[in-house]
């Protein structure tokens, strides 16, 4: 991730609870504040915008002291409910976060999760197996000049041939293309986090009748993905480009060829390195 407003990498083991505030380093508390705010939820975790307050704070669930810089004890409050909250807790007449009806503290290791801060870098990892590699890191501003000035098509498998650095490489003529499907709806899982702290299932991909949803299947000689179900039965089956298939395809017509596993697969002939033609 390029251009990022904070530093992915200070955010590792935010849940070490407390350091930071005794080093006295607000740095550390600048740059997860700028990440709550690009996680969101991007509403005033109090109101919920009906004060239409649009300055947002960033408020410490647990105290600064016991809960540190964690981003799972950090929410987005509007500037005006954050000071009604403090001044109700100074004056006594709020006992607890409870009466403010402000969320509970988030799981921890959610957000380092969610965002793969927990592991190294790839660049990193290739670096602890390669010592002696360099100048491996490029940025995309570099690669897209590379392609202007080529007149390349703009296509992420030409970028890719360009920061590999081997102008002399043979391209392949066959290119995988991989997309990443939902595995959660996070509607289900929002609105289910209120009732009764208790959180139900909220995964998308039931099984019927042997098959679930971006399964990759054969239909009729054509190889492409359940997309759908009907309330027949029947599967909705389209292309990992978007062509549709069939609308209301029978089961007993499909081949299973590949489990769905988070990534939609494609491999296409494609002509590398062609040049700009519009
Ligand atoms: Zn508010
Ligand atoms: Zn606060």
């Amino acid at each position: 991730m390029d251009k990022a407003s904070f530093d992915m990498q200070k955010l590792k083991n935010p849940e070490s609870s407390g350091t930071e505030y005794q080093n006295g380093d607000q740095k550390g508390f600048w740059n997860v504040r700028e990440y709550v705010l690009f996680r969101g939820p991007h509403e005033c975790q109090h109101c919920h915008g009906k004060k239409k307050d649009p300055v947002f704070n960033v408020h410490h669930i647990e105290s600064r002291k016991t809960g540190g810089n964690s981003p799972s004890s950090l929410i987005a409050l509007c500037e005006m409910g954050h000071n009604e909250y403090h001044d109700k807790i100074k004056s006594g007449k709020t006992k607890s976060p409870e009466d403010f009806k402000l969320p509970k503290r988030a799981k921890p290791y959610r957000d380092a999760a969610g965002m793969g801060i927990m592991r190294s870098t790839p660049l990193e990892r290739l670096k602890e197996a390669n010592p002696d590699l360099e100048g491996v890191n490029t940025y995309g501003c570099l690669t897209k000049n590379k392609r202007i000035e080529l007149n390349l098509a703009k296509e992420h498998y030409n970028d890719a041939y360009w920061i590999a650095g081997n102008p002399n490489a043979k391209p392949l003529e066959q290119c995988l293309d991989l997309k990443k499907t939902r595995r959660h709806n996070r509607q289900i899982h929002q609105f289910n986090f209120i009732q009764g702290h208790k959180r139900k299932s909220n995964q998308t991909d039931q099984m019927v009748g042997g098959f679930c949803l971006f399964d990759q299947v054969k239909f009729e000689g054509q190889e492409c993905l359940i997309t759908g179900r009907r309330k027949s039965g029947s599967f909705v089956l389209k292309t990992l480009s978007g062509q549709r298939i069939h609308n209301s395809a029978s089961i007993r017509k499909l081949v299973l060829i590949e489990r769905a596993d988070g990534y939609l697969k494609e491999t296409e002939v494609r002509q590398f390195l062609a040049i700009q033609t519009a």
